[in-house]
């Protein structure tokens, strides 16, 4: 393996949602509600050749929308971490939900990567029912669809090995077509699970969170991620705000916003 195929990824936090209750994150609910914050994220993986950003986070009108607030857009956290989003030239996006599909405009130079099935999904007959419809917006939708007229979209359908050392894996259960991406780096196979799993007790519990198109995809989804990963320290959720504290913020100006993820946590 050549030293290009060594990543450093980042995760970088855009929105917090700080009411928000562990009853809210799982599917079965115990005794023990209280509060459980969750944290919005996008996620940069740099290489000596190739730069990848992982998901667009949700857009400022999107978010007044639904009375959430964008502390920075995606292009202000990446440049804690050294990246410039106009420079960017792929952006993998693992669902097309409403937080991971906005602000396309902050990279005019990328291509987009999704899966068939996600794009299916989005815009089908499953969209019928706002039970599964309300946690995507049409902005972010038809922005995809832009895309690929733009010829700005290479879909996969299933594994797909985007560069050496950068691969995607079809998920879905939470979504019909979510995908997972793995990074290989200085301390091994890292995945970003994303929404596979949105916090670590998802996974250790058994216990998906309740946004879900299958759970049983979903249940499968968390053995598979873990079977991608050199061990559970190097599986990143996608929404928990344990990432911050496990890894080391990238600088004191990113101290609570960005952190790095190719190195070893502090459990
Ligand atoms: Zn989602």
């Amino acid at each position: 393996m050549s030293g290009n195929d060594v990543y450093e990824v980042y995760a970088i936090r855009y929105a917090t949602v700080s009411e928000r209750q562990r009853k809210d994150n799982f599917i079965f609910v115990d005794a023990h509600d209280g509060p459980m914050p969750i944290d919005f994220y996008v996620w940069a993986i740099v290489g000596k050749d190739r730069t990848f950003v992982v998901d667009l986070g949700f857009s400022a009108e999107d978010a007044e929308a639904r009375g959430r607030v964008l502390e920075r857009s995606p292009a202000e956290g990446l440049k804690l971490v050294g990246v410039d989003a106009g420079d960017v030239k792929d952006v993998i996006v693992t669902h097309l939900h409403w937080d991971h599909a906005g602000n396309y405009h902050e990279f005019p130079n990328a291509r987009f990567h999704l899966q068939d099935r996600e794009m299916a999904y989005a815009t089908g007959r499953h969209m019928q029912h706002d039970a599964l419809r309300r946690f995507f917006a049409v902005e972010p939708v038809v922005g995809m669809v832009r895309e690929v007229y733009n010829g700005r979209v290479d879909f996969y359908d299933g594994d797909a090995e985007l560069a050496p050392g950068v691969s995607v894996h079809l998920i879905g259960g939470h979504t019909m077509g979510l995908q997972v991406v793995r990074v290989n780096t200085r301390r091994g196979q890292v995945v970003l699970a994303s929404d596979g799993a949105h916090f670590y007790d998802n996974m250790l519990d058994g216990n998906p969170f309740p946004v879900v198109f299958n759970v049983a995809d979903m249940l499968a989804g968390h053995k598979k991620i873990y079977s991608l990963a050199d061990s559970a320290n190097h599986v990143i959720p996608g929404h928990d705000p344990q990432v911050r504290a496990f890894y080391p913020a990238v600088s004191s100006e990113a101290e609570g916003i960005a952190v790095r993820l190719d190195v070893d946590p502090t459990l």
